[in-house]
């Protein structure tokens, strides 16, 4: 069969051979590809939305926020107020003659009847047209109401998700040293760069608590503002998925001289390893924290093996494809499919950047594709070209695959069971598992004409 990889994408798109393979990337979509990218605004929506005591307005029409209401089903422990998705529903009125007024009106409102513990203003492609001042707007509302209300200037036009992802660090950097460090472990950590989607950062926090260390924010998953404020009390940041969250690691190293490391919980050795490098950290101040640690990882350990050895038996030889926002993601997902037996044969991301991709190139085997900024069109192909027979990627992958008539694991947006840590592992060997051995493929029009195609190639030869 003939990919359909258009011209100027050629460079984007490797198959891996020795792994020294380089991929073009962090460059601006294809006009007209139809790229899997998503805007400047929701990748600052994505990073925002979990901090579930504060107010989230999307200042612009009213097709942004019910595109990203609720966008990741993040849990909260607490408050919910990040769930409802409040926008200023700029009309052609508002374009012409200016939507600060009705800013200024939906946050006095809001705020009044809300009573939350900060306010973040998004901006939008149009916003970013007519030139709306939300800075100035935001300084005379924080003035008024006695909260931070901080401007996130993710105007939709400006970049791709990663631009998102950066405006999304300098709000939330503005929170960072308000509040007061006290009575903080010296063996404390920030979680940042996880979202807790299906409980993740409870079964982590559960971990490091385990392991005698102190959590004193999760930034970016059941997130509170309070803690956020006084989050550069802790020892170390704990940085998962690398596009998201570096950069505010980075501004906190710069300013308060806090370390940082770049964590997985996702399969088991990266799960592993994200537990014994912190404990390698703090194993000056705690000299039982390796001991710890391993026992944590031994008894993790062995309530899982036996069940997943059993998977792995039954899945050996299947094929997985991966499409993920931040290619760090798909390092975890590489290894844990070898973990139950199946090999990646089509790995991609919409924001890798060059580093990742070399990693990428590292640790596939031979013949895999590795795509950069992918499209749908390419996707499908590689997908049925490859044999896949599952499919890992978000809420935008999910029809490529059903309507392919292959299986697939929703690794980000809907999930409601947690892939994250040993317990994640099982569940989602399992949940692998249960997707590629179900029966319901085989009676799906898509594969069904794939094998009559392929029985009629035999039959003519
Ligand atoms: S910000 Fe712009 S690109 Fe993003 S959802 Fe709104 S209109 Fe679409």
């Amino acid at each position: 069969m003939t990919l359909s990889i258009l011209k100027e994408r050629k460079d984007q798109v490797v198959e891996r051979i020795n792994g020294n393979e380089t991929v073009s990337c962090s460059r601006e979509s294809l006009a007209g590809a139809v790229s899997q990218r998503a805007c400047v605004f929701c990748g600052s929506r994505v990073v925002l939305y979990p901090i579930a005591d504060a107010l989230h307005l999307i200042h612009g029409p009213i097709g942004c926020a019910a595109y990203t209401w609720d966008i990741r089903g993040a849990l909260s422990s607490g408050p919910e107020l990040h769930r409802l998705s409040f926008s200023t529903d700029l009309r052609e009125r508002d374009i012409i003659f200016g939507g600060e007024k009705k800013l200024e009106a939906a946050l006095d409102e809001l705020i009044t009847r809300h009573n939350p513990k900060a306010a973040f203003v998004y901006s939008t492609c149009i916003v970013g047209i007519i030139g709306d001042d939300l800075g100035a707007v935001c300084r005379k509302m924080t003035e008024l109401k006695k909260i931070p209300v901080i401007p996130v200037q993710s105007e939709g036009f400006k970049g791709s998700k990663r631009e998102g992802y950066f405006a999304a660090c300098k709000a939330m950097f503005t929170l960072v040293g308000t509040g007061k460090p006290e009575n903080i472990s010296p063996v404390s950590v920030n979680i940042l760069g996880d979202f807790n989607l299906a409980g993740e950062i409870w079964i982590i926090r559960d971990y490091l608590k385990k392991m005698g260390v102190e959590v004193v924010a999760n930034i970016t998953g059941d997130g509170r503002v309070d803690d956020i404020r006084r989050c550069h009390g802790a020892a170390l940041n704990l940085v998962q998925c690398s596009g998201a969250t570096l950069d505010l690691a980075k501004m906190m190293k710069e300013k308060f001289n806090i370390p940082f490391l770049r964590v997985s919980y996702l399969g088991i050795e990266d799960m592993a390893e994200s537990l014994y490098i912190v404990a390698d950290h703090f194993s000056h101040i705690d000299k039982d924290i390796e001991e710890k640690t391993r026992q944590l990882v031994k008894t993790e350990l062995e309530q899982i093996m036996p069940e997943i050895k059993k998977i792995r038996e039954e899945l050996n030889g299947k094929k997985a494809a991966i499409y993920v926002g931040g290619a760090f993601k798909a390092f975890s997902l590489v290894k844990a499919f070898r973990r139950i037996g199946m090999s990646v044969v089509l790995v991609g991301s919409q924001t890798g950047t060059d580093e990742d991709y070399r990693e990428l190139a590292k640790i596939t085997d031979p013949g895999t594709v590795i795509v950069d900024d992918s499209n749908p069109r390419e996707l499908s192909d590689f997908i049925v070209k490859k044999g896949v027979d599952v499919f890992v990627g978000g809420v935008k992958e999910r029809p490529i695959a059903y309507k392919l008539g292959v299986a697939f694991c929703d690794h980000n947006h809907e999930r409601k069971i947690a892939l994250e840590g040993f317990t994640g592992m099982l569940n989602f060997a399992r949940e692998i598992h249960n997707s590629v051995t179900s029966p319901v493929w085989k009676f799906h029009p898509a594969r069904l004409s794939r094998v009559e195609e392929k029985s009629s190639e035999v039959c003519c030869g």
